[in-house]
Order: structure tokens, then sequence, then C-alpha cells
């Protein structure tokens, strides 16, 4: 392997430092604790999974976490009644609603509910608009994490040709405006690209989010590229033992990284900094929400 491993657990530790000085600042001085409220409903394992971690950063980071563990049985009025009490709770600057949804509520019109400025997921159409102009707002978490591990290889990214795998809503399209903001020149790749492996071949940095199990190949990458992994996928590992699994990425990492100049490992990657993100925007909130200046961080 010739790649540097461009190590998310380490950025998003140091993102957790930062986050942690804000916080005790915030608490010395004007006497505030940022509180991030957690709602789960029902009992996905993985959700239960992130959920935990989410509740213990927080309070390692030394702010408030309030959970909200609802039954999987709880109707869209009792989940809507519940976002409003935490919009209006001065106590709460962050709401996260973990996702998916069970399947009987209508995840949209939780979103919608989510007040803009207390919206730590980045996922509220105001939000996303604020993104397009430009403005200021909360930044969805995973593709914030995304643009930040591009920095931490290349630096400033002005002028660099980027390629983003991927269009989803969740991170396709944010990050692509993410890295446009950074002055990127920013190419969007989706299942209807013709020769893909040609686009991306262009790419000083290459964003792969598409949900597929190593699709991005070695000889898709420009020599020295740097390559961020989004994918998280789950496949068989005979040679672990049968029904053994273990995580890949879209990127098939081994190839890759003897052409590239960085890349993220999966896991360990941008995984890692998703929740990072999550903390550095309950302070941002707790902050523009009474007209502070928000830390560096
Ligand atoms: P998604 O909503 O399924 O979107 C996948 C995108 O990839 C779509 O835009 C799709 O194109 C495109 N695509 C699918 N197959 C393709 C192909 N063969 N060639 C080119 N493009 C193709 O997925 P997502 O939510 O963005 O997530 C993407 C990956 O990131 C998943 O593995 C997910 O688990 C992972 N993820 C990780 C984190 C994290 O690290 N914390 C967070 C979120 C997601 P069309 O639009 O044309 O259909």
């Amino acid at each position: 392997m010739s790649a540097t491993l461009i190590d998310g657990k380490a950025r998003a530790a140091r993102l957790r430092a930062s986050v942690a000085q804000a916080v005790t600042g915030l608490k010395a001085a004007p006497g505030i604790v940022p509180g991030l409220a957690v709602v789960l409903v029902g009992d996905d394992p993985a959700s239960r999974v992130y959920v935990a971690n989410k509740v213990r950063q927080t309070e390692e980071c030394g702010m408030r976490s309030i959970e909200h563990r609802l039954p999987a049985d709880t109707s869209q009025d009792e989940l809507m009644a519940l976002v409003a009490s935490l919009n209006a709770d001065p106590q709460v600057d962050g709401i996260l609603v973990q996702m998916p949804l069970p399947a009987h509520l209508d995840t949209d019109q939780v979103v919608l509910a989510i007040d803009p400025e207390k919206d730590v997921d980045g996922l509220h159409p105001q939000n996303a608009g604020r993104i397009v102009l430009g403005a200021e707002g909360l930044v969805p978490c995973t593709p914030q994490g995304c643009v930040l591990l591009a920095r931490e290889a290349r630096g400033d990214l002005s002028g660099l040709d980027a390629v983003v795998l991927g269009r989803s809503i969740l991170v396709g399209k944010p990050v692509s405006l993410l890295l446009q903001n950074e002055n990127c020149t920013v190419t969007m790749a989706h299942s209807r690209t013709r020769d893909i492996e040609a686009v991306c071949r262009r790419a000083d940095i290459l964003v792969a989010a598409v949900g597929r199990p190593e699709m991005v190949r070695g000889s898709w990458i420009k020599p020295g590229a740097t390559v961020i992994d989004v994918g998280i996928n789950r496949v068989p590992a005979p040679d672990k033992g049968p029904d053994k699994t273990r995580l890949v990425g879209d990127v098939a990492f081994a190839e890759a990284a003897e052409v590239a100049s960085a890349i993220t490992p999966v896991p360990g990657g941008v995984g890692p900094m998703t929740i990072a993100c999550l903390l550095a925007n309950t302070v941002v909130a707790a902050c523009r929400r009474r007209g502070l200046t928000v830390p560096e961080m």
C-alpha cells in the first residue's frame, strides 16, 4: 500500500476534544450547558448501538444528554408531540430523531417538525437550503465529516476536481454542495452516469457514497487522488468462518490504496466523524440560539 491512511478515528477524537474545550468555556461564561436530545423509536439493534454511542459521547464532552426511548408502536401524534415539547424546551439545543423510523411513521413530517435552529442532523429543508445558498446553517454530519477528512489530507481544497459518486439527499448532494463551497470543481455521478470509470479518473478528490460493496476499483482512481469512502456494507466473510461477515466500503481498498495518495479506511474513516460532527453542531446550535459567537472547533 502506498497511500497514506486518513485516520477518521484520530480526526474525530481531535474534534471531540475541541468540542469538550468549547463546552468548558461555555460553562464558565456565560454559564450554559449545551443539551442534545436523542429520540429512539422501537428497538432496532443497530439504532440502539448508535444512540448509546451518541449519548455516551455527548456526556463525555460535558454536554447534557436527554434520551427518549419510545416503543415501536408509538403513534405519529405522540412522536410529533414529543418533538414539539423538545422544540419548546430551552434546555434542549439539539434534537436528533434516530432514523430509520418504524414503517408506520412519516419521517418527512417528523423532520419538518424539528425547529431548524435545533436540527443538529442538518436534515430540515431550511438547513438544506442554506447549504445551497452558502449561508450559515446546520450542516449534515456525515457530509461535513467527509469534507473535514478531505481537508485533513489536502489542506486547502480550492481548485481541485472533485467527483462525488451518489446523489442521495443524506450524503451525495450535500457533500457536492459543501465541496463547491470549498471551491472545488464538482462532478456528481450516479447510476445513470455514462462511463463512470472515466469520470472517476478525473477526480483529485473522489467521494464514494453508493452503498455498493467495493464498486470503485483501483483502475478508476487517478494516481495521487484523495479517496473518501462513505460506504458501509456488510458482506460475507467465509475466511472468518461460516455465517461470518465483515464491513467493506464502496471502494476496493487494497487496490485503491496502491494508486491514491490518501484514503479513508472502512471502518475507521468517515464513520467516526459523523457523531463528532453531531456534537460540534450541538455547540453551534447552543451558541447561535443565544446570539453568542461560535467558538473555534
Ligand atoms: P442511497 O440513498 O442508497 O444512495 C445511493 C446513491 O448511489 C444513489 O444516488 C444512486 O444513484 C447511486 N448508485 C447506486 N448504485 C450505483 C451504481 N452502480 N453506479 C453509480 N451510482 C450508483 O445511499 P446513501 O444513504 O447515500 O448511502 C451511501 C452509502 O454510505 C451506504 O453504504 C451507507 O451505508 C453509507 N453511509 C455511511 C454513513 C456514515 O459513515 N456514518 C452515513 C450515511 C450513509 P441514483 O440516484 O441514480 O439511484
